[in-house]
């Protein structure tokens, strides 16, 4: 078989518009940042067929118009693939990047040729360019990626590996002269052309795996979150603590599992209103948040009771914790609570694991009866079941 690199080109436009239509046309149900994503990519997939296309095309004419603008739109489009992979992991994009990076290669190349450059010149600049913007989506997908698998770890070597070939085709841009003109149609062009071609279908390939990816993580972090709070919702957190209680077990580690209610919530809703009643159901929640460490989990078991979970604690530091957590709800709600017109407070029952607990639920079942006590004694408390003396103790 023997291309030349004109057909080549004409081959990456067809693929470049049929993935990037294909794509568009199915990014519409998908959640916003994935969506973005997968835009970025189909319009950059349309800008890199545009700039083979126009390459492909241009015959001798015009080379001051048609060369900028191959190349400017060319790496416009590269660098559309940099911005859909910060979409995918929803960090912050700054949508001008590629039309900057666009501008600054077209113009770039324009200069070289006004200054008297041949095509070998634009080669060498272009070259190291698409380099440097394919060795930075390396980076984002091998380095900064989380939760990378197979397909980022494709993407990643792909385009560092492609980033290689256009080094290749930069020495080779300083190496020999190229006239103004047809396309260069040497053995690195044909090569450099063909593995763009590869990238380009293996590419997508793997980006649609990366995003289809990133939707399943979306699809479980809903299945497992409390829509008003964003806390765990009472099946993963039971799913959890199961996990947790197997773990203290096995290790003979500790554990602590607190139930937080707020206080007199009817009332709160009746005074104030339902709306205002979620406000005060997410700042509990806020607040907690603040307070517990990263490995401690909190779930909303229902209403405006939540249930805590302290991996490695035991009860006289679950104590303490409960104590602060009541203190902070009293204290930090205190102005939206005044806002209403109405006292935000809540109860807390826990219990730390003993050899008598033989499973999850017990653990539940106990710090559950410690917060009725709460509640009995007056509310606004910390109380904590003790096994041995089948009752529960105050902390304070
Ligand atoms: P106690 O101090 O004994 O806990 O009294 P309470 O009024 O807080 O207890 P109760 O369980 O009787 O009331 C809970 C109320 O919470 C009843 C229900 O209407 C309200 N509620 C449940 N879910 C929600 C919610 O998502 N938003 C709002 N605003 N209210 C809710
Ligand atoms: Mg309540
Ligand atoms: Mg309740």
């Amino acid at each position: 078989m023997n291309f030349d690199t004109t057909f080549i080109a004409q081959v990456i436009t067809v693929i470049g518009f049929a993935v990037g239509f294909s794509i568009v046309v199915a990014s519409g149900r998908y959640p916003r940042h994935i969506r973005n994503s997968l835009r970025a990519y189909a319009y950059g997939k349309f800008l890199l067929g545009a700039a083979f296309l126009i390459a492909g095309l241009r015959g001798d004419e015009m080379p001051e118009l048609f060369i900028p603008l191959a190349n400017g739109v060319g790496l416009g489009g590269l660098a559309m693939n940099y911005t859909c992979v910060r979409h995918l992991q929803n960090r912050p994009v700054r949508r001008f990047v590629p039309v900057a990076v666009g501008g600054a290669v077209a113009l770039g190349c324009l200069m070289l040729l006004l200054a008297g450059g041949d095509l070998s010149t634009v080669r060498t600049f272009v070259s190291f360019a698409a380099s440097a913007v394919l060795l930075l989506i390396a980076y984002e997908v091998l380095v900064r990626y989380e939760h990378r698998s197979v397909p980022h770890y494709v993407t990643g070597l792909l385009s560092a590996a492609l980033a290689v070939v256009y080094l290749v085709r930069m020495g080779a841009g300083l190496s020999h002269a190229a006239p103004l003109g047809h396309l260069v149609d040497d053995n690195v062009e044909r090569a450099t052309f063909l593995l763009s071609l590869l990238g380009t279908v293996v590419g997508a390939i793997n980006y649609i795996l990366m995003a289809s990816d990133e939707f399943n993580r979306e699809l479980t972090k809903l299945a497992h979150t409390d829509g008003l709070t964003g806390a765990l919702n009472r099946r993963r957190l039971f799913e959890l603590g199961e996990i947790e209680f197997r773990r203290a077990r096995r290790h003979g580690g500790e554990l602590t599992v607190l139930i937080l209610d707020i206080d007199r919530f009817k009332a709160i809703n009746d005074r104030a209103g339902h709306p205002f009643g979620d406000r005060v159901i997410q700042a509990v929640t806020e607040c907690c948040v603040g307070q517990i460490r990263e490995e401690d989990s909190i779930g909303r078991m229902g209403g405006e009771e939540f249930a805590i979970l302290l991996p490695d604690t035991g009860a006289e530091a679950g104590r303490m914790l409960a104590e602060r957590l009541r203190s902070a709800i009293e204290r930090q709600l205190a102005p939206l609570a005044a806002q209403g017109g109405v006292t935000v407070t809540c109860s807390i029952g826990g219990v730390s694991l003993t050899r008598e607990h033989s499973q999850f639920s017990d653990l539940i079942a106990q710090s559950d009866s410690a917060l009725y006590d709460a509640k009995n004694d007056g509310r606004n408390q910390v109380r904590f079941f003790q096994a041995t003396a089948r009752r529960t103790v105050a902390t304070a």
